[in-house]
């Protein structure tokens, strides 16, 4: 498994703003949701292309398109959703799945409630989106959801991640799998209820309010 705590000052100003608890929903919505495009600039660094040739005005030019079949995006429901806009401004002819999982608050277990991805992922790059690598649960199992489903690639894009989450996902997976964690940092660690420290709190709360 590669992973990447994106290292640039625009990152991380932003990410600061985040973890303060005085940032409101409005202003944490759209900071996060341009971290997510700096994030998935880097994450797409290994996408498929294709080469083409085009004509400019003056003579044929060689460059790249997206190969075919192209990326699968997944925000994992209901924090992921804040990080999809960010995301297909970069790749906006990617198709979008969705996996709707929750964690149970006792078991801290993820539970998978809606499903709505393509039964076959073959040669497909996937990019799951969910902004906190906490205990690594959810993640560990979106992921293999996706690589069961035939993916070629699966990457996850992360506001934070904790290193505990980190372990459970290399431990979860064979070390050949091609798994890639980006993220804007790695933070010290969890407290008792699963929480990332220091973190910036809930990320669907403070999204989305606690509706
Ligand atoms: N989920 C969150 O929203 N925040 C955390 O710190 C951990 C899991």
């Amino acid at each position: 498994m590669e992973i990447l705590a994106v290292d640039h000052p625009l990152v991380a100003h932003k990410l600061t703003t985040l973890r303060d608890v005085s940032t409101d929903s409005p202003t944490f919505r759209r900071l996060a949701d341009e971290l997510v495009t700096l994030l998935a600039y880097e994450a797409t660094r290994d996408v498929r292309v294709t080469s083409v040739t085009v004509e400019t005005p003056l003579q044929p030019a060689s460059g790249v398109r997206l190969a075919r079949p192209v990326p699968l995006v997944v925000p994992i429901l209901r924090a992921g959703l804040g990080m999809l806009d960010g995301m297909t401004r970069l790749l906006p002819t990617a198709e979008v799945g969705f996996l709707g999982m929750i964690r149970d608050e006792g078991t801290l277990q993820a539970q998978t409630y809606a499903t709505r991805l393509p039964d076959d992922l073959s040669g497909r790059q996937c990019y799951v989106l969910d902004p906190m690598l906490a205990t690594g649960g959810t993640l560990a199992a979106a992921i293999s959801l996706l690589f069961d489903r035939g993916a070629r690639d699966v990457t996850a894009i992360t506001l934070l991640a904790a290193p505990e989450g980190l372990a459970v996902l290399e431990d979860s997976f064979p070390e050949s799998t091609p798994i890639k964690v980006v993220t804007a940092a790695i933070d010290e660690r969890l407290n008792e209820n699963g929480y990332i420290i220091p973190g910036l709190g809930d990320a669907g709360d403070r999204l989305y309010g606690t509706a």
